[in-house]
């Protein structure tokens, strides 16, 4: 992974030449004025976790597995959102942890935790660090890191097993540091699949879509990433939590759903048991044109309403469309018009589901596009991050943002967002997909391109912080599938209020009583 990028420097992409012309013409950028620092320039805070605190931590895990070295440092400051990235590209790495410790196990996990607790050194686990939300910077502010007597980034790189697969209860149980890949590839021994494919596919783990309630490109067909969890562990300074013995209970809340989302404020999640599905047999995936946004969705909704539901479903706006980022390949060739809607279908026998979903999208307006469209998508559905890079360095700050709210107060999200983006930066490029769907409503994503000014990083945070204000005015929610981190905290509170703040203080109180995990992140 690019320390200051995202994914393997190998796949680096050149910015095609009409996307160079397009950004100029459209949105006058220009290459910014100082280049990118080298890794060896970053400016990192000195050390100051003292060495016997270090030598502590070295007891449970080993010295090998304490590292201190400004790479590991750099390399696990801040996550993968668009000003992380600005603000690394600047040399600037003031979140960085004094150290990052890699356990070996939920015992190491639940010893280092009592001890950083009793000792007050602040953790932030730390999974495939792809966290776009600031889930990974802690310790600022008025959660400054003086309050701790150090930071450490807890790694779950070495937890990376799969422990077990039972295909009559069709549940496995894993370690969280396993990346979404290799557990597709440990499953894929089996006959199995979690069906879990969100764009950062090729870095996050287990752990990380458990605690930041990830969604993937196929959750229509195989459900968000919480609804796959049917049991867990999580180690706490307080002690171990065990949730999970049967596929529902009335035993009380679902103390699960607790967990999931928590951005490793309550604790660290150390196993998690996986509802798994027979790997499919059968996959297609194809294209259609809607007239207008407010057609497609129309159709969107009538599948996620009265069936058949499709595995993938996502529906473009007109300028998306028109920029054709459903296939970053071809961007700036011009879409085919009107809305792109790409649906998949993945399976045993995927023909009759398809049949009738596509008879409900033709009695609705939509018109058939064959499997090309389908398979550029399927082709470049993780390549858009590697693009991204490609935009920062010519000059353009290029971000993602994403809310969700119910069919009927859809429409009004959607120009809430936009009017905030275009209020905020001037003219942005603007442009959103439907990318989950459910029977009360859907999820929208937005990507924004702007030409970077002389402050990029602060021009983003105005912009971020006009829509956030704009999302909970609108009735939506903060964020669908990307948590809350640090840069959503302030919206959340105002989306959940006192009493659900209070209640996530009281939780935290209980399980970190020195409010050592993740300090400043998730809670209000
Ligand atoms: C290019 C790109 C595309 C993305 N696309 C999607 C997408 O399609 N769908 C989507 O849902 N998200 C997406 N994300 C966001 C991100 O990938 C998800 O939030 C993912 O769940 C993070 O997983 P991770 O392993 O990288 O976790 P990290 O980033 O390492 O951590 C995320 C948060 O969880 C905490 N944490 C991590 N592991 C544990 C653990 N074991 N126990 C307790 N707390 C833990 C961390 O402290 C942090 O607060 C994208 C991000 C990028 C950069």
């Amino acid at each position: 992974m690019l320390w200051s990028g995202w994914g393997d420097p190998a796949r680096a992409r050149e910015l095609p030449e009409q996307v160079r012309k397009l950004l100029h013409d459209l949105l006058g950028v220009r290459a910014p004025a100082t280049p990118a620092a080298a890794l060896g320039e970053v400016r990192l805070p000195p050390v100051a976790l003292p060495a016997s605190l270090q030598a502590v931590l070295a007891g449970v895990v080993g010295e090998a597995h304490v590292l201190t070295g400004h790479e590991d440092r750099v390399r696990h400051t801040r996550g993968k959102s668009t000003p992380d990235l600005l603000r690394m590209r600047a040399g600037d790495g003031s979140y960085a942890p004094d150290a990052v410790v890699l356990p070996g196990s939920h015992d190491e996990v639940a010893e280092l935790l009592r001890l950083c607790s009793r000792e007050r050194v602040a953790v932030v686990p730390f999974g495939g660090g792809t966290s776009v939300v600031g889930g990974l910077a802690p310790a600022g502010g008025a959660h400054g890191r003086a309050r701790f007597a150090g930071v450490v980034a807890l790694d779950l790189r070495r937890l990376d097993r799969l422990r077990s697969v039972d295909t009559e209860s069709m549940i496995a149980e894993f370690e969280p540091g396993v990346r979404a890949p290799d557990a597709e590839r440990l499953l894929a021994a089996h006959g199995l699949t979690l069906g879990h494919f969100p764009q950062s596919f090729e870095y996050a783990t287990l752990g990380g879509f458990a605690a930041a309630r990830s969604s993937g490109q196929a959750s229509a067909g195989y459900g968000r990433f919480d609804d796959m969890v049917a049991g867990l562990t999580l180690a706490t300074p307080a002690g171990d939590l065990e949730l999970g013995r049967a596929p529902k209970s009335a035993a009380g809340p679902d103390l699960r759903q607790l967990v999931l989302g928590s951005e490793g404020a309550f604790g660290v999640i150390t196993a998690l048991r996986l509802r798994v599905r027979r790997a499919p047999a059968e996959r297609r995936y194809e294209g259609w044109r809607f007239p207008t946004f407010a057609a497609g969705s129309a159709a969107a909704r009538a599948l996620a309403q009265e069936g058949p539901l499709p595995t993938v479903l996502r529906l473009s706006d007109e300028t998306e469309t028109m920029i054709g980022l459903a296939d970053p390949g071809a961007i700036g060739s011009g879409g085919p018009g009107g809305c792109l809607m790409i649906t998949g279908y993945e399976g045993a026998r995927v023909e009759p589901r398809r049949t009738e979903a596509s008879a409900v999208l033709a009695r609705l307006g939509g018109e058939p596009l064959g499997e090309a469209p389908g398979q550029a998508w399927e082709h470049g559905r993780f390549s858009a991050p590697y693009l991204r890079d490609s935009l920062l360095a010519a000059g353009a700050t290029v971000e993602t943002l994403e809310t969700a709210g119910f069919w009927a107060n859809l429409p009004r999200l959607y120009d809430a967002v936009r009017l905030a983006l275009l209020g905020a930066l001037g003219s942005p490029l603007v442009l959103c997909h439907i990318s989950h769907v459910y029977e009360t409503g859907a999820c929208l994503y937005f990507t924004v391109v702007v030409a970077q000014d002389g402050e990029p990083v602060a021009q983003w945070e105005r912009a971020k912080e006009a829509v956030n204000a704009a999302v909970v005015e609108a009735g939506g929610t903060i964020t669908h599938h990307h948590g809350v981190g640090r840069d959503h905290l302030e919206a959340y509170g105002r989306e959940i209020g006192p009493v659900g703040v209070g209640i996530l203080r009281a939780v935290k109180a209980s399980v970190d009583p020195e409010g050592v995990l993740n300090p400043g992140v998730l809670i209000p």
